[in-house]
């Protein structure tokens, strides 16, 4: 059982996400099929599919105009949420401080948070892949989280057709399954994300410690969600 975890930013309808729920209803899959979307359509129902949000507030309620809360999230009948993602820590300064006080929110309200941890081309460039990974676990995941799931997501490889070799994914990977052991978190399901499309698929979840993919691009159509869905068992 792989976890198959789509995001579509900020991208859709309420009629595409129907579409979309409607093309995935018939699939046969062992694999966690959960699709993040934009708040507007958290409420949807899906027997297969679980939903998630894209970002979470660090309170439960109050004057923070614009914001929505994890209360708010579960209260929509969503399960999951997104926190950290590269958009976020870029366009909106998350530091892995401010994320991990989105996962113990998450956490409060009964969601599941999948953090996302990765390097930059900068960062990669300089040699730091490793350090940035591993404190951006240690840092992010709060310690005493039962129900997480982390995503690599190499931030220089997002959304731009490119992926690490086989060896870095599983480097990376098994760097972060020692760091969670090392937490006391052993057991957590980690995902990669970057760049996954039915193409490559199959291949990156063969790879140890990966538990299954995050994937943008490729999750907003049926005809190219699907594929990854059903490329491994
Ligand atoms: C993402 O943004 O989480 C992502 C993995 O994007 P893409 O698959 O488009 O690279």
């Amino acid at each position: 059982m792989k976890i198959i975890a789509g995001n579509w930013k900020m991208n859709g309808t309420r009629a595409a996400l129907e579409n979309m729920l409607h093309a995935l209803r018939d699939i046969v899959t062992n694999n966690r099929v959960i699709l993040c979307v934009p708040f507007t359509m958290l409420g949807a129902r899906s027997e297969n599919v679980a939903l998630g949000a894209q970002d979470v507030s660090t309170h439960d309620h109050g004057a923070f105009t614009g914001e929505v809360s994890a209360p708010m999230i579960a209260d929509t009948g969503a399960k999951y949420v997104i926190v950290g993602h590269s958009e976020r820590r870029m366009y909106h300064g998350e530091t892995n401080d401010i994320v991990r006080q989105k996962a113990a929110a998450a956490i409060a309200s009964g969601l599941t948070p999948i953090i996302c941890v990765g390097e930059t081309m900068d960062e990669k460039q300089a040699g730091k892949t490793m350090a940035i990974i591993e404190s951006g676990v240690r840092e992010s995941v709060p310690t005493d989280a039962r129900n997480v799931i982390v995503a690599y997501e190499p931030r220089w490889a997002i959304g731009a057709g490119l992926t690490p070799t086989a060896t870095e994914i599983a480097a990376a990977h098994t760097l972060i399954a020692n760091t969670l052991a090392d937490m006391g978190l052993d057991g957590t399901p980690v995902l990669y994300g970057a760049s996954v499309k039915g193409a490559n698929a199959a291949e990156i979840m063969s790879i140890a410690h990966v538990d299954g993919v995050l994937v943008g691009g490729a999750s907003l159509k049926p005809d190219d969600f699907i594929p990854i869905i059903t490329s491994v068992k």
